[in-house]
């Protein structure tokens, strides 16, 4: 059987010894063998940095964005064979499914995020401009750039897919190369998933390398501009991050652990009602799915004491109904566990947590098997234990990764408030009730131990996403011993691999750095009227400035007619003087804001082609009849959409009346045909 080669400095590199075996889960056969031996890591993380990275960094978030969509789309045609191969590692089709399309949602997600809440620009901004002097002639800006590094991911097992693909998307998108080591077992699915991104040729080279196999001395070569994105084992995690290197060079350092996720049933819960149903089918539903090797598992489920019996009963039912065996057979609904070394890590655990309870279901030593050698393959059955006495410290200790829960039972919300924490740091935990005042006293007090909190009613069932699957746009991680780390929650992933820098300069300085008009910066009053711009014609600073116009009471109630919005303050002068902010009637704010566009607006059809919104709207000062209103807008920032014949433009609207006080200030968001369709397609 030949080595599974790595994708290391732009080649495969097929390793220089024999390697070490990998068995099919299923038969025991050999599926492929597995070393790094040869791989030059310092060469390959010089390679990342020096080839990657810059061509990454060459590329605007958008751009980035549409070639993840692109490479979204060449792996879901070829996502039957990435199937095929995971049977051998013991999933079954829907846990294929769950790793695969999952993985391959996570980089459409990115895809859209990219595009829809990041700039089509290289730099992004963190918040608002700040004033640092009264002149206005000093700010400050934070800003975010990629790291000059490669994000080193390091994944466990049980995801061969979902995982690089996970830790990839919200890496690529920031404009960071990525270097991949899958965990051995699984390693050669992995291996043909980069096969097929890297034989697509989407990425940039150096976007993606491969490591199978250890990682040798990696660690020893990495500086502080790389990090490490982990998943594993706790254990493995607090080897890593006390490496000398990583801890002398501050290298970024992100863990992803194994957790005692726990689910609550509520007390409002009462035997074959909706609530209670829901928390027994998500129990087995997260027992079995991918044999239970699923990090956001359900470990620790609390029921009220007085339900106990019968949530064992109902959840014992429940799986007895689950056939366990060859995931290729379509009867199967739980497949084998990822090795045979893999199954004794889970029937050692369970000795320990059997010591603390009872068997509810299942039998640790046997399991039935249908189409294949229960002994050959890593079979394990389903075990649901029993611990009446939840003090006991083995179930918010051990973890057993595979088929195997706890129930337990509580009193009181306190109670399991308390039990939740005994975890001490979980990805996730569910509270399944329909009683809002319970859900809030649970929420709040197990929130600081938890990543991801799923509240399950009725309601929120119809199209609940399920306790053990992360979502792209949601963050995953937990504190303590799920490792203190957080991966994707949408762009605040993306951020994870740039560096936040807080710039202090001058408006026009930190204008030209960041490519947007900054206040306090040049104001260009052009010839032509900015609406009458195309895209490529804009630049940041170009202004209109338009009026004064002259706000009479009749047009205040011109337009309380006219809306309908006769809001005492507008109509009543009596009663707006006793307001404690005015002197008299006022006009309405929208009425400012339509006049301000009645000011600023060029009328006939041009490349501005729809205003989409308004931003940070505030009015400052009241207008009363009789003010004069100027308004100024300047474009503050132009965005191109890629692929698309129009941009983003965001102006800045100051109104101002007569004393020059600011009576409203806003950001215009409008779109903007370009001049040059062609260019939209590249
Ligand atoms: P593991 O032994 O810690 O291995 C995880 C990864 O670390 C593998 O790729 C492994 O590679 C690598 N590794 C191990 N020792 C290393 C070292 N000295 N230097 C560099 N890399 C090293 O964990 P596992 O047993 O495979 O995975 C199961 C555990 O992961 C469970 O506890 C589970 O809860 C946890 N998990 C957590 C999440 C999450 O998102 N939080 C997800 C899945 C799993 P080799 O395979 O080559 O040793």
């Amino acid at each position: 059987m030949a080595p599974l080669s790595s994708y290391v400095t732009g080649s495969w590199h097929v390793p220089d010894d024999e390697g070490a075996p990998l068995h099919d889960a299923v038969t025991g056969e050999e599926v492929a063998r597995i070393s790094s031996a040869g791989v030059d890591f310092g060469a390959t993380l010089q390679y990342g940095r020096r080839v990657g990275g810059p061509a990454l960094r060459e590329l605007t978030f958008h751009r980035r964005a549409a070639l993840l969509k692109s490479l979204a789309s060449h792996l879901r045609e070829h996502r039957e064979e990435l199937y095929e191969l995971s049977l051998r590692t013991g999933a079954t089709l829907g846990d294929s499914k769950f790793d695969v399309d999952g993985g391959i949602g996570v980089l459409f997600s990115y895809s859209s995020k990219g595009r829809r809440e990041l700039p089509n620009d290289t730099v992004h901004l963190d918040g608002g401009v700040e004033p640092l002097g009264k002149g206005g002639s000093f700010v400050g800006q934070h800003l975010y750039t990629p790291m000059r590094g490669v994000a080193v991911q390091i994944n466990a097992f049980n995801f061969p897919v979902w995982g690089p693909l996970e830790k990839l998307a919200p890496a690529f998108l920031a404009g960071m190369p990525s270097l991949v080591k899958p965990a051995g077992q699984t390693a050669y699915v992995t291996a043909r998933l980069v096969e097929l991104i890297v034989g697509s040729g989407i990425l940039p080279e150096g976007a993606l390398q491969l490591i199978c196999g250890s990682t040798g001395d990696l660690f020893e070569h990495l500086t502080e501009q790389d990090l490490v994105a982990f998943t594993g084992s706790a254990s493995t995690a607090q080897k890593l991050r006390t490496h000398p290197v990583v801890a002398a060079r501050s290298v970024r350092f992100n863990a992803e652990a194994d957790s005692l996720n726990c689910s609550i049933l509520g007390p409002d819960a009462v035997p074959g009602g909706q609530e209670f149903d829901l928390f027994v089918k998500q129990l087995v539903t997260e027992m079995t799915v991918k044999a239970g090797q699923k990090c956001t598992a359900i470990r620790r489920a609390f029921v009220p004491a007085a339900l106990l019996g019968e949530v064992a009963e109902a959840a014992a039912a429940r799986l007895a109904k689950v056939t366990v065996g060859n995931p290729a057979d379509p009867s199967v609904r739980m497949g084998a566990l990822a090795s045979l070394g893999q199954r004794e890590e889970v029937r050692r655990a369970l000795k320990a947590l059997i010591a603390a309870g009872s068997v509810v279901y299942g039998d640790p030593e046997r399991v039935e098997v249908v189409g294949a050698d229960a002994e050959r393959g890593a079979f394990v059955s389903p075990v649901l234990l029993r611990v009446d006495d939840p003090d006991r410290a083995e179930p918010h200790e051990v973890e057993a990764f595979g088929p195997v829960s706890a129930l337990m039972p509580y009193t009181s919300a306190e109670q399991v408030i308390e039990l939740a924490a005994r975890g001490q740091g979980s990805l996730v935990g569910s509270v399944v009730t329909g009683d809002g005042a319970f859900a809030r006293e649970v929420v709040l007090g197990t929130a600081p131990w938890h990543g991801r909190l799923l509240v399950l009613d009725t309601e929120a069932a119809k199209e609940s996403t399920g306790h053990g699957s992360p979502l792209p746009v949601l963050v995953h991680g937990g504190p303590g011993r799920a490792g203190g780390g957080e991966e994707m929650g949408g762009v605040r992933g993306v951020l994870h691999h740039m560096n936040r820098t807080a710039v202090q300069a001058s408006p026009a300085m930190l204008g030209a750095i960041t490519g947007r008009w900054v206040p306090g910066g040049e104001r260009t009053v052009t010839e032509v009227h900015p609406f009458r711009k195309h895209l490529e014609d804009l630049r940041p600073g170009d202004t209109v400035i338009a009026g004064p116009r002259r706000v009479g009471l009749e047009d205040i109630e011109h337009f309380a007619e006219f809306t309908g919005d006769k809001f005492y303050a507008h109509m009543d002068e009596e009663a707006a003087r006793a307001n404690p902010f005015f002197d008299g009637r006022v006009a309405h704010g929208y009425l400012i804001v339509s006049l301000a566009a009645g000011l600023f607006v060029d009328p006939d059809p041009g490349p501005v082609l729809a205003n989409y919104g308004l931003e940070n709207l505030r009015f400052l000062t009241p207008v009363y009849p009789g003010d004069e209103l100027t308004v100024t807008l300047t474009a503050k920032q132009i965005d191109p959409r890629e692929g698309a014949p129009y941009g983003e433009v965001r102006w800045d609207a100051d109104v101002t009346k007569q004393d020059g006080s600011s009576v409203a200030k806003y950001d215009v968001l409008t779109l903007v045909a370009r001049r040059d369709t062609s260019s939209a397609s590249s």
